[in-house]
């Protein structure tokens, strides 16, 4: 099945919402500094993704099998219910605005051109879902990220590298022993319609997570994946 890389997607930052979600008054010199670092970025960025279309061969209890490759994972077998395909896909703030935003000259510059690299990979990440939408139509949609939760580990990423290829040579993205990705600002995962609304934190129970999406559930996990 062949892959669909998205890499024309021009990084555009809002300047003011940029200044009040980093508590900086617009006309102060810290301001200047982070003009200048967002028209550097604006300047630098590549930001990519990729994805592919899958068809699901086989369902288990707590695995799925996608074109002869299996992922272990009892909430996605339960996530993807009846359907028969998947998106794998990889999005990434890309490595020209990794290697900027490492080589800034200060910690707090470093902390700003981070903000910017996670402003990037956000909306490559809304056009990859855009593109998947407008290609195939697949309705509402969830995804599950190996390594969110214990159930579908970080060693998952394996699986949705091997479906992508090459996604260093495509994207610039490296993927280490350690399962993590190069640059760090990346994700990956796999892409399902759901007739539910699922994120991955309703079941996770980390108290301090600036990045969460949806309250806590814990009765979700009974109620939903475990067999009865
Ligand atoms: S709450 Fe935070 S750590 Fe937990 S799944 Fe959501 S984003 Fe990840």
């Amino acid at each position: 099945m062949e892959t669909k890389i998205i890499d024309t997607i021009p990084l555009k930052v809002d300047f003011e919402a940029l200044c009040q979600s980093l508590r900086i008054r617009p006309d102060t010199e810290r301001a200047a500094e982070l003009k200048q670092l967002v028209e550097q970025a604006e300047l630098i960025a590549r930001p990519k993704a990729m994805y592919r279309l899958g068809f699901i061969e086989e369902k288990g209890e707590d695995y799925i099998v996608v074109d002869g490759l299996p992922f272990k994972s009892r909430i996605l077998r339960v996530n993807v219910g009846e359907t028969q395909r998947v998106f794998f896909f990889i999005a990434t703030c890309g490595e020209e605005l990794d290697s900027w935003s490492s080589s800034r000259p200060s910690m707090i510059l470093r902390y700003y051109a981070d903000v910017i690299q996670e402003i990037a990979l956000r909306q490559v990440s809304e056009a990859l879902a855009a593109d998947i939408e407008a290609n195939y139509r697949p309705g509402q949609t969830a995804m599950m990220t190996p390594g969110s939760l214990d159930d579908f580990p970080l060693s998952e990423q394996m699986g949705v590298f091997a479906m992508l290829g090459d996604p260093r040579t495509s994207i610039g993205v490296d993927l280490n022993d350690s399962y993590l990705m190069k640059p760090m600002k990346s994700v990956a995962g796999v892409m399902f319609s759901t007739q539910f609304d699922f994120e991955s934190c309703q079941l996770c129970p980390r108290e301090v997570c600036q990045n969460r999406r949806s309250p806590y559930q814990p009765e979700l996990l009974t109620e939903r994946y475990v067999a009865h």
